[in-house]
């Protein structure tokens, strides 16, 4: 709602902690500008079968070429693209940018892969939103089954039917849903009941110590579980360790993603990898 915009582009004016506010200003209007010079890049970083050891998907991951500051990491400028109401329209280049992309490695030969594309709150929450997935669907003539969607718990997804249609909607279309970061945000169980979504993916917090910390040990089974009981798939982030991976092929995780099985890459590393992968070997 207009109420709710207006709340968000306050918080601009107020003090950060981080930044300052001249910093912020200026950041404010570089945004503008790198997304006219198309200054934005998309990372991709390959999802693990973890029981079969075979690529399953990509996360797509957006980056800034900063003209001065060099490759900026979301943590470096989402939260105020966030703020200032420039997420939607980033969002939206990202999603034409990943789109695009995934109908050239298609035409190209590579074997297809389903692309998750992070989605902010307030990308999500945008009345037309529905139909701006149709259309680059449409527009780059991807098949909706080789995309996913992110979205993070959030407050402001509770109690809203919108939500649900909205999510019914995509899932009509073909699009996969996934929970992300799961266990850390506005945590309601009755939503997983609500929402028409096909996988959690376990917030690598969890996953760090997961070898080390029983607590957090019995968090990642019992979302694993909770998952399973509900026909959801389940995804582990932030995977570094072989132990880690073992543990979560113990116990049944679905997905593994992190630095361990592969960083996040550019597209033509991607291309590259898959390439050398799919050879034949004569
Ligand atoms: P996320 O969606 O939870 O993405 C996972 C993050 O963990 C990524 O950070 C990834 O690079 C990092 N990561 C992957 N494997 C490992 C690992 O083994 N160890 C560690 N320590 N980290 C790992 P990144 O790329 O910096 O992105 C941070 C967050 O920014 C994302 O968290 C996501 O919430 C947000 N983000 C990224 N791209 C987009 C976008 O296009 N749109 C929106 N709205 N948000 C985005
Ligand atoms: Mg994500
Ligand atoms: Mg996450
Ligand atoms: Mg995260």
């Amino acid at each position: 709602t207009a109420k709710e915009q207006g709340k968000s582009t306050y918080q601009l004016y107020m003090p950060n902690t981080d930044t300052g506010v001249f910093q912020r200003l200026t950041l404010e209007s570089e945004l503008q500008r790198a997304l006219e010079r198309e200054e934005f890049v998309v990372y991709y970083q390959p999802q693990i079968d973890v029981s079969h050891n075979s690529t399953v998907g990509l996360e797509a991951l957006v980056r800034w070429k900063h003209p001065k500051r060099g490759l900026l990491t979301p943590a470096e400028f989402i939260p105020l693209a966030e703020e200032t109401g420039m997420i939607i329209q980033i969002g939206e280049w990202v999603l034409r940018k990943v789109c695009r992309q995934s109908r050239i490695w298609q035409d190209a030969g590579l074997p297809p892969l389903r692309v998750a594309v992070n989605i902010s709150t307030r990308q999500f929450q945008q009345r037309n939103f529905v139909d701006l997935i149709e259309q680059v669907l449409q527009e780059t003539g991807l098949e909706a089954k080789y995309l996913e969607l992110e979205l993070i718990e959030n407050i402001s997804m509770k109690n809203t039917g919108s939500v649900t249609e909205t999510l019914k909607k995509l899932k009509s279309i073909g699009l996969h849903i996934s929970i992300d970061d799961f266990g850390t945000g506005y945590s309601s169980l009755s939503y997983l009941k609500q929402f028409p979504v096909d996988s959690l993916k376990i917030d690598q917090s969890f996953i760090r110590e997961i070898t080390n910390d029983p607590d957090d040990a019995a968090i990642v089974q019992a979302i694993i579980a909770l998952a399973h009981n509900l026909k959801l798939k389940v995804i582990a982030e932030g995977v570094e360790t072989v132990e880690q991976l073992r543990f979560l092929e113990a116990n049944q995780c679905d997905v593994a993603q992190g630095h361990l099985l592969g960083k996040p890459m550019s597209a033509s590393e991607i291309q590259a990898l898959h390439r050398k992968t799919v050879r034949p070997s004569f």
